[in-house]
């Protein structure tokens, strides 16, 4: 329980300042702790898994160390998270690329953090797409899901299940968005979001 809390606040406190890149600006912090509380509804209960998933993408995405991981939550919590942390280095395509090659040989513990972070990424995807992600990109990123998702190692039917069961649904979301995407409803529908976001800050925040 300790690790689990002090991973939370490490990995809030790294990514503060970091938004997800959809409209709404989700604060990135959400993204790792739904991908650690699938987990934990998975069954999950191994404290180095669950810190790991809340901290995944703090190498990845923040200023974070693998030193700084390691003296703070241990070498299996640093072994998971670099597991599952891209390699900025390379271009986008290459890292996608990677992360099919490399996921059959994931260890127990970062095979399930990884399906975790597909599992939130495909609602993202569904729920708030990232900003300037046409139709056609959101369907790429289902297909490489599925790729990746594919190759990973099955642990958990859990997770599996509801891997397969987002997937389906969200598939034919998004499709049906291609379907409607050139029609006036579709276009008049992105626009209240918009709305709806901007106001909400400005309720929220004052004007800019
Ligand atoms: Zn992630």
């Amino acid at each position: 329980m300790k690790l689990v809390l002090e991973a939370a606040a490490f990995a809030a406190k790294k990514h503060t300042h970091q938004r997800r890149k959809n409209i709404e600006d989700t604060p990135y912090i959400n993204h790792p702790i739904e991908a650690a509380a699938l987990l934990a509804s998975a069954g999950i209960t191994d404290e180095e898994i669950l810190a790991a998933a809340l901290l995944h993408d703090t190498i990845e995405d923040t200023h974070t160390t693998p030193a700084e991981l390691s003296e703070t939550f241990g070498p299996t919590v640093l072994k998971y998270v670099l597991e599952v942390s891209d390699d900025k280095t390379k271009i986008r395509d290459e890292r996608k690329r990677l992360q099919v090659e490399h996921a059959p040989s994931l260890s127990y513990g970062a095979t399930l953090i990884k399906m975790g972070d597909r599992i939130s990424n495909l609602r993202s995807v569904v729920n708030e797409p990232p900003k300037g992600w046409s139709v056609d990109r959101q369907l790429d990123y289902f297909e490489w899901s599925m790729k990746v998702f594919n190759a990973l190692q099955k642990k958990n039917e859990v997770l599996e299940t509801l891997f397969l069961k987002e997937h389906a649904e969200g598939l034919q979301l998004v499709r049906k968005r291609r379907d409607d995407e050139h029609t006036f409803r579709y276009r008049m529908a992105g626009l209240r979001r918009y709305l709806k976001a901007r106001m909400m800050r400005l309720t929220r925040y004052g004007p800019p």
